[in-house]
């Protein structure tokens, strides 16, 4: 066959072209009226294996393959199809090309793909996508599309990425589908609730909303939780619901880590046995969230493990970042003191007094680093800060209890060394009895010197004062 005799895309299909017209049956654009001869080549080619269907152009309203089984990459790469491409029952050996093609929908059916499965730049105007029936991606599944779309995922099982990519979507059901990987779906415009409620979602998986906009809400929590949620700069303007189940293996962790998501949203945003140590939240109003057994970020100094949580207390990822650029941004630590505010009267109204506290450090923190220089060291805050923790600082108020005993016994040992009344020992007792409001008398004939005097003067003053912090400190820890 000479060039002239053949098709334009003969090596896709490897026939002669039709009348004049450089293109064959499959490939002529005009061939609408001729759908019978197109179905006889069509069907042919299917019995012998064809998988490449490139820039052919499909005339039915409807084109359906069913029960077939391509060893080869099924190839619609610049197709054009008058209706939807339906696959059904459809076994796929390799993977899937729908990429540059007209169509208005693409339904799988009961499909089962090995390769990548890759639906590209179409030109629809609405582009309508549903995969029902044990549909089975064993490799990635990519769709993209600039133009809106509808997306239905029910029954069908992801053991490898999902990842969407469209600027809009008016809606996205998933449906009792398991997913086990990445399902991706970032930079887009969500105009219904994305409820993942009845997926199944794999230990491996993970769910990476960055940057979109959902115009409802989000529900998470069903029997099943992904290991991961993305949320940075996501924003969503419904009820929300973000939980693991309460016998999850591996409660949800939420990472937004350079920009918080924003709940805009009065009603509420429930978190629920979820991980938001990674998750930046400031900018939001903390009023709004309904929090049930959450993680919080690991604020201040790494923990030793034998020292427990010596050095350090839970807080805000925000302020954890603070805290490593050494930012002195006085809006951002004022909105870290309000929201830890809000955070303490809401663990207070629960009941759980430790996670009160340990807020409370962080809004007194906050409010000491509103201060500048001097009165940030030497200020109320700061010497509540260095005497007891903010009043939770159990073990910091015991060590300064323990220097205002051991200091002044040294003073008075020191002070009354010509003495053969009292020797060191003698000397500790005494100053413990000061410490602790004893009133001890002085052996008769010990005369005590101005400086001795005014040692037991002022340690009768520090003493119980800080006695009294470390009662609080230690009520704070345990009370009821
Ligand atoms: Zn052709």
């Amino acid at each position: 066959m000479s060039t002239e005799e053949r098709c334009n895309f003969f090596d896709i299909c490897g026939l002669p072209p039709e009348g004049p017209n450089p293109t064959c049956i499959l490939h002529n654009s005009q061939n609408k009226s001729k759908w019978q001869e197109f179905n006889i080549i069509f069907q042919h080619l299917l019995k012998n294996g064809h998988s490449n269907f490139q820039k052919v152009y499909f005339p039915d309203s409807s084109t359906s393959f069913q029960n077939k089984t391509f060893i080869d990459d099924l190839d619609f790469t610049g197709a054009t199809f008058e209706g939807e491409l339906q696959l059904r029952n459809v076994t796929l050996k390799k993977g899937l090309k729908i990429s540059s093609c007209q169509l208005s929908g693409i339904l799988l059916l009961g499909v089962t793909v090995e390769g990548e499965v890759e639906i590209k730049q179409t030109r629809a105007r609405h582009l309508q996508i549903v995969v029902r029936e044990d549909s089975t991606f064993r490799g990635p599944l990519v769709i993209e599309s600039t133009t809106a779309g509808n997306l239905s995922f029910s029954n069908s099982k992801f053991e490898n990425q999902l990842i969407v990519k469209f600027k809009e979507l008016s809606n996205i059901e998933i449906w009792a589908a398991e997913i086990h990987s990445l399902f991706d779906i970032q930079d887009c415009s969500i105009g219904q609730t994305l409820n993942l409620e009845k997926v199944i979602f794999g230990p491996k998986s993970e769910v990476n909303l960055c940057s979109s906009s959902i115009r409802v809400g989000i529900l998470m929590g069903g029997k099943t939780n992904p290991g991961v949620l993305r949320i940075d700069g996501l924003k969503v303007n419904g009820f929300s619901k973000l939980a693991s189940p309460m016998d999850s293996p591996f409660p949800m962790k939420i990472i937004s880590e350079k920009k918080a998501p924003i709940f805009d949203w009065e009603k509420g945003v429930r978190f629920q046995n979820v991980d938001l140590s990674e998750c930046l939240l400031l900018g939001n109003n903390f009023k709004n969230f309904q929090l049930n057994n959450v993680q919080w970020a690991w604020v201040g100094q790494p923990r030793p493990k034998f020292l427990g949580s010596r050095f350090g207390r839970s807080g805000l990822k925000d302020e954890k970042i603070l805290r490593e650029k050494k930012e002195k941004n006085m809006s951002l630590i004022r909105n870290l003191r309000e929201a830890y505010e809000i955070l303490k009267k809401e663990y207070e109204a629960k009941g759980n007094h430790l996670q009160s506290g340990l807020f409370h450090y962080g809004e007194m923190e906050m409010r000491r680093r509103e201060y500048s220089f001097p009165k940030r060291y030497l200020g109320l805050e700061a010497f509540y800060w260095i005497l007891s923790g903010y009043g939770i600082g159990w073990g910091r108020a015991l060590l300064w209890i323990i220097l205002i005993i051991l200091i002044p016994a040294y003073i008075y040992y020191w002070d009354n060394l010509d003495n053969t009344y009292y020797d060191g020992w003698d000397w500790l007792r005494h100053s413990f009895q000061v410490t602790t409001f004893q009133k001890p008398n002085l052996p008769k004939g010990l005369e005590p010197s101005d400086c001795t005097k005014w040692t037991q003067t002022i340690q009768s003053v520090l003493g119980p004062f800080q006695i009294a912090l470390f009662g609080l400190a230690v009520r704070t820890r345990i009370k009821r």
